[in-house]
């Protein structure tokens, strides 16, 4: 982890602490998400900040990378099922993790996270590694590649130890990226109808890249989340939108509720 990226971590976390002391109505905002009917049933998905948000499923209710004061969730029903894509700071943290899961929520990680797991964490939890699958409330899990492959960036996201998701809620595909460049394994996707897609440099892509990758595996619907970068690599999402054909729907959330993203 290089300094800046602890700094960014730092000015993240400043960020968190500082939503905890909004007004409640600002909070419930943050909440509100979009809806997508599906032959499942319905998935609404709730924005929670940066590579953070909640899904409420008919498998029961998903949170994805849940980092952060454990007030940013107030208000979400409790996770049946917590996803977590890599070790970074800002898609993992044991003490949110122990704040937000009960008895019966799951934890679904990379190997690698997996092995750093508290103990009462790991005794909840199981790991995939990429190219792996699994089933959680009978959704099929697939664990995709998350890395960089620019020169000098690979040891962000080392090739192999990084996942992101796929999950499959009865034939409705829904896509979470993890931090990772436009990779032929994201480009080969097919059948996605909603994805989550990172774009922020250095670590992840930019939204040119992140633009080009959804030509290749076109979902239905994707939201550009994580975007928010380090020394003029943030990208704007607005960006992102006006490169992506008119054949997907790009899903803007409030993914940095601080205003500052
Ligand atoms: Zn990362
Ligand atoms: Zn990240």
């Amino acid at each position: 982890m290089t300094q800046t990226r602890r700094t960014f971590l730092h000015a993240a976390t400043m960020a968190a602490g500082a939503v905890t002391i909004l007004p409640h109505a600002a909070r419930a905002a943050n909440h509100s998400g979009d809806t997508f009917s599906t032959d499942a049933g319905d998935i609404t998905v709730h924005p929670v900040e940066h590579a953070s948000f909640v899904m409420e499923t008919p498998a029961g209710v998903i949170y994805c990378d849940p980092v952060g004061a454990a007030s940013l969730y107030e208000g979400m029903p409790s996770p049946d099922l917590i996803l977590i894509t890599h070790e970074h700071g800002d898609h993992y943290n044991a003490e949110t993790l122990t704040a937000l899961m009960t008895d019966g929520t799951e934890l679904l990680t990379n190997p690698a996270v997996y092995e750093m797991l508290p103990d009462d964490l790991k005794s909840k939890a199981t790991s995939i590694g990429n190219g792996e699958s699994t089933e959680i409330a009978g959704v099929p899990i697939d664990a995709i590649a998350a890395y960089n492959m620019t020169e000098g960036r690979e040891n962000f996201h080392p090739e192999g130890r990084d996942n992101g998701y796929i999950l499959n809620f009865e034939g409705f595909r829904v896509y979470i990226s993890g931090d990772t460049e436009d990779t032929p394994e994201m480009r080969a996707l097919s059948d996605i109808d909603l994805a989550f897609l990172c774009m922020n440099l250095p670590y992840t892509m930019d939204a040119q890249a992140a633009a080009s990758a959804v030509a290749d595996f076109r979902p239905t619907y994707v939201y550009p989340y994580h975007y928010r970068g380090q020394d003029g690599g943030t990208q704007d999402p607005e960006d992102f939108a006006s490169m992506v054909s008119d054949a997907v729907q790009v899903k803007m959330g409030n993914w940095y509720p601080d205003g500052t993203g």
